[in-house]
């Protein structure tokens, strides 16, 4: 099965004793002023609600914080993650080792123009669809229903078949593996189906700005409406899941391959494939990812077997 490594900078590194992990994330502790914190449950941070702890958890509060947790990672030779919402991620239940940088819900600035919006790389998606009906912009409706940030939607193009976040992009500041501040134009991205360059760079989004166009709210407002209800209708919202599992292969929904091939339903432990949609795996309250990771396998022979069909990962899977 084919895999998406979308880790943002990475090292190698031995585990560090319980003792190390605490004293390391007191001296980031002291030189910054954002959130500091060790052996934190990454099941707080995922939309899954699964995963083990990270060694060193990190909310930074600006810039400035962003910047100093990444060089202090560069410098003790630590792995960094920068995650947001965690909505498109699977961590291992043996967690993640090094820091996790965690951007929502600091960095959630939006700026309206006439022409569109500069917006933080924190700042969720949601927040951001029901401001621009308001401001009367429209684009940004395509993204209706995920619950990602802007710098999740940025690294992985999230969108529908209305269309992706990238389509809107024009520039973005973005903090280097260096800790320094970059302006990237949209080419830079090079973002196709559910991908962009950022993880090859190892850079983390700190803002962007999107192009929109001006339209009547009432317009917009209605169109929100429709594409959450056609959402609504079709995948199960409320169920702890990280929304679709496996990418769509040229011409053919992956939910329909898993459907026809008799996924739905199919459960290991606690994790289980919705009867709702296919290509939703879910966790039915105490699911581990090893159960998760199961299921996947399962699902991806059962592709396999029936069509031949090898698919691949749309989410990301972190740690062990
Ligand atoms: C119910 C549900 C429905 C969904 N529907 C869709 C859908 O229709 N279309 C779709 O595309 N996705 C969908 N998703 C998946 C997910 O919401 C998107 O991939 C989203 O964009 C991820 O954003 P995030 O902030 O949660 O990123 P995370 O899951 O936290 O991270 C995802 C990746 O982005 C990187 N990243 C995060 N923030 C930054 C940053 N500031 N700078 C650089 N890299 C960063 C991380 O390192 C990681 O590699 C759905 C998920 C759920 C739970």
């Amino acid at each position: 099965m084919s895999t998406a490594h979308q880790t943002w900078v990475t090292a190698p590194m031995t585990a560090m004793s319980r003792r190390e992990v605490e004293a390391a994330a007191a001296e980031l502790n002291d030189r910054i002023g954002g959130t500091v914190r060790s052996w934190e449950p990454m099941s707080r941070h995922t939309t899954f609600r699964i995963g083990g702890p990270a060694d060193i958890f990190v909310q930074p509060l600006d810039c400035h914080d962003l910047a100093e947790a990444v060089r202090f990672a560069e410098v003790k030779g630590m792995p960094a993650k920068v995650i947001g919402n965690g909505s498109n991620l699977l961590v291992a239940d043996e967690g993640i080792r090094g820091l996790v940088i965690r951007l929502a819900p600091q960095f959630s600035q939006i700026e309206w123009h006439e022409d569109g919006v500069t917006v933080g790389g924190g700042a969720r998606l949601a927040r951001l669809v029901k401001e621009a009906a308001s401001a009367g912009l429209t684009g940004l409706e395509s993204t209706v229903g995920i619950p990602g940030t802007l710098g999740g939607a940025l690294a992985t193009n999230a969108g529908t078949d209305t269309g992706s976040i990238g389509d809107l992009l024009a520039e973005a500041t973005v903090l280097d593996q260096d800790g320094e501040l970059r302006q990237w134009t949209a080419s830079q991205f090079a973002h196709r189906y559910r991908y962009s360059s950022l993880a090859d760079a190892n850079a983390a989004v700190v803002s962007a700005r999107l192009r929109l166009e001006p339209a009547p709210p009432e317009d917009i407002v209605a169109k929100i409406e429709r594409l959450r209800g056609k959402r609504a209708s079709r995948q199960p919202l409320r169920a702890w899941s990280a929304g679709s599992v496996f990418k769509n292969p040229r011409g053919v929904a992956a939910g329909k391959v898993l459907d026809r091939a008799g996924a739905k339903g199919l459960r290991v432990g606690e994790a289980q494939i919705s009867r709702k949609h296919a290509n939703f795996l879910v966790n039915r309250g105490n699911a581990s990812a090893a159960q998760m990771r199961e299921l996947i396998a399962r699902a991806h022979a059962l592709a396999v077997r029936r069509y031949g069909i090898d698919l691949e990962l749309e989410i990301e899977i972190v740690g062990g």
